[in-house]
């Protein structure tokens, strides 16, 4: 389930996010590329922007999630996401630090991506009924499209660091992998075990009216 960032020959996740396995590591590169010139790193250009963009993203979320909490329509939803709020605060603080790390002051830069994620959140507040299953049934897969996100970016920040050799802020970016995986489980547990079932029961189906058709093996054999 976890991913060592110390280890590049470790086992990957489950998630899909790279793998520590990818053997990008200077010593066996063989790909060549056009020449980068006199410039400065292009890697490392990409690294801090990424680092940027998450970082953003995680201050972003300080702010999305207490609104997605108080939201919530069964106490066990709104505590999973008080206590994500707890763990993003804790992002925060490790981006600072791997900032920090690579000698670069702490800076945000507009991920586009995070503020479209939490606009569709903000809808699914405004179009589902307070009070119903069927709202924490999309403010979960909401809230998992976030994780995700994280997923992907943390997946590659770490190999990237892994790849440059800094090993410090691959284990500290790794740390908020971990984090953002065990979320997105714990949220697929909550829908899983409970709230979909009962959001099964919020009014009948449209489709029901012709059930007779839907249910044939016929409609299976497309
Ligand atoms: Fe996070
Ligand atoms: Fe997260």
């Amino acid at each position: 389930m976890k991913k060592n960032a110390k280890n590049k020959n470790q086992a990957t996740t489950k998630t899909g996010s790279q793998s520590a396995t990818n053997g990008t590591s200077k010593e066996n590169g063989t790909s060549r590329s056009k020449s980068n010139g006199s410039q400065g790193s292009l890697l490392e250009k990409f690294f801090t922007d990424e680092l940027k963009d998450i970082y953003y993203a995680e201050q972003h979320l300080l702010k999305a999630l207490p609104k997605m909490a108080q939201a919530s329509t069964t106490e066990e939803l709104e505590d999973a996401f008080n206590d994500h709020l707890k763990q993003t605060e804790r992002h925060v603080k490790r981006l600072e630090k791997v900032f920090q790390l690579i000698g670069k002051k702490p800076e945000g830069k507009k991920c586009e991506a995070i503020e479209g994620l939490t606009k569709e959140a903000e809808s699914i507040i405004k179009d589902t009924k307070e009070g119903t299953m069927t709202r924490d049934a999309a403010l979960i897969i909401a809230a998992q499209k976030v994780e995700h996100y994280e997923i992907a970016t943390y997946g590659g920040l770490v190999q990237l660091a892994i790849t440059m050799g800094l090993h410090r802020a691959a284990d500290i970016l790794d740390k908020t992998l971990v984090e953002e995986e065990e979320t997105d489980m714990i949220l697929t547990e909550i829908a899983e075990n409970d709230i979909n079932l009962e959001a099964e029961h919020e009014g009948g189906y449209s489709w029901e009216t012709e059930s007779e058709l839907v249910g044939t093996p016929a409609a299976y054999s497309m």
